[in-house]
């Protein structure tokens, strides 16, 4: 048996083999967990429902985070067929393409910083604010995936970092808020994968080549690993840990000089 059965997870922000919420998506459902999942618009719809499928997901569901009613329909169609949730996974976020290069200050601008912060740190509390009557007091679990461009200037990364600074306060915050139900929230701060999303970072190859490296492990992680941790946090075996920000990254970010 594993550690998450018959627990209920929704996982928001699948787009392809690749994404990082399928990693997780499959160790979710590999420890015993029933699946929904959501889509963020009709391009994406079938591509998940495929995948979803292998999973034996049970609920499929339109969400475009930047949407107040998507989002309030999605739980109601969740609250419907499920009744309770113990498990949100949020694997999504998003800048405008063109300020993911070249200089800050240069691409910065007031609708870029906006969007960015919207879709990728206000949406993981407005999913919490959505689910908290359906997850109350089922020691249930939020996770969130960042990056360590929220600390360090990372080349390129440029306004998604202050977009992730964003979302780990936020996980403080929504612990600190959701603890009172019972509810946990933590994020991974995984190291560079090749996924759709990072494809949009100018010179993303240079970031893997980087931590392969520098890291202490010598190599990138996987979604597999990212996928494992997730499982983890969001079960039981981590009812202790809450307002984490865990780094799955071979170790990249405790490194300090590499002397060859
Ligand atoms: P991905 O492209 O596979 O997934 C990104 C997802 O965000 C997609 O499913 C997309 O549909 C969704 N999304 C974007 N805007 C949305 C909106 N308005 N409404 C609903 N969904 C929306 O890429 P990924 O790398 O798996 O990204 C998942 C998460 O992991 C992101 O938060 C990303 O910042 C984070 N992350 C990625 C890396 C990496 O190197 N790939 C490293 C650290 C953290």
């Amino acid at each position: 048996m594993g550690f998450l059965q018959d627990r209920k997870a929704l996982i928001v922000g699948l787009a392809s083999n690749r994404s990082i919420a399928w990693g997780i998506a499959r160790a979710m459902h590999n420890q015993g967990a029933t699946l929904a999942m959501t889509y963020q618009n009709e391009r994406l719809a079938e591509r998940v429902h495929k995948l979803g499928s292998q999973l034996d997901c049970e609920l499929f569901m339109p969400c475009d985070l930047g949407n107040d009613t998507e989002i309030t329909n999605a739980f109601e169609s969740l609250s419907q067929h499920w009744g309770a949730l113990d498990i949100i996974v949020h694997s999504a976020a998003f800048a405008p393409r063109e300020e993911l290069e070249g200089d800050y200050v240069d691409a910065v601008s007031r609708d870029g910083f906006r969007i960015s912060h919207d879709i990728s740190a206000y949406s993981f509390a407005a999913l919490a604010k959505a689910a908290r009557p359906m997850m109350k007091n089922r020691s249930g679990a939020l996770l969130t995936l960042t990056y360590l461009g929220s600390s360090r200037a990372v080349p390129n990364y440029n306004v998604m970092g202050p977009a992730k600074a964003s979302l780990e306060s936020n996980v403080r915050y929504m612990a600190r808020s959701l603890g009172h139900d019972n509810i946990r929230v933590n994020a991974i701060s995984a190291g560079p994968i090749k996924t759709l999303a990072a494809a949009g970072i100018a010179n993303f190859r240079k970031f893997l080549e980087h931590v392969e490296h520098n890291s202490p492990l010598k190599r990138n992680v996987t979604i597999e690993e990212v996928g494992n941790t997730a499982a983890f946090l969001c079960s039981d075996l981590a009812s202790g840990i809450t307002g984490e920000i865990v780094h799955v990254d071979a170790g990249y970010n405790i490194a300090g000089m590499d002397l060859g």
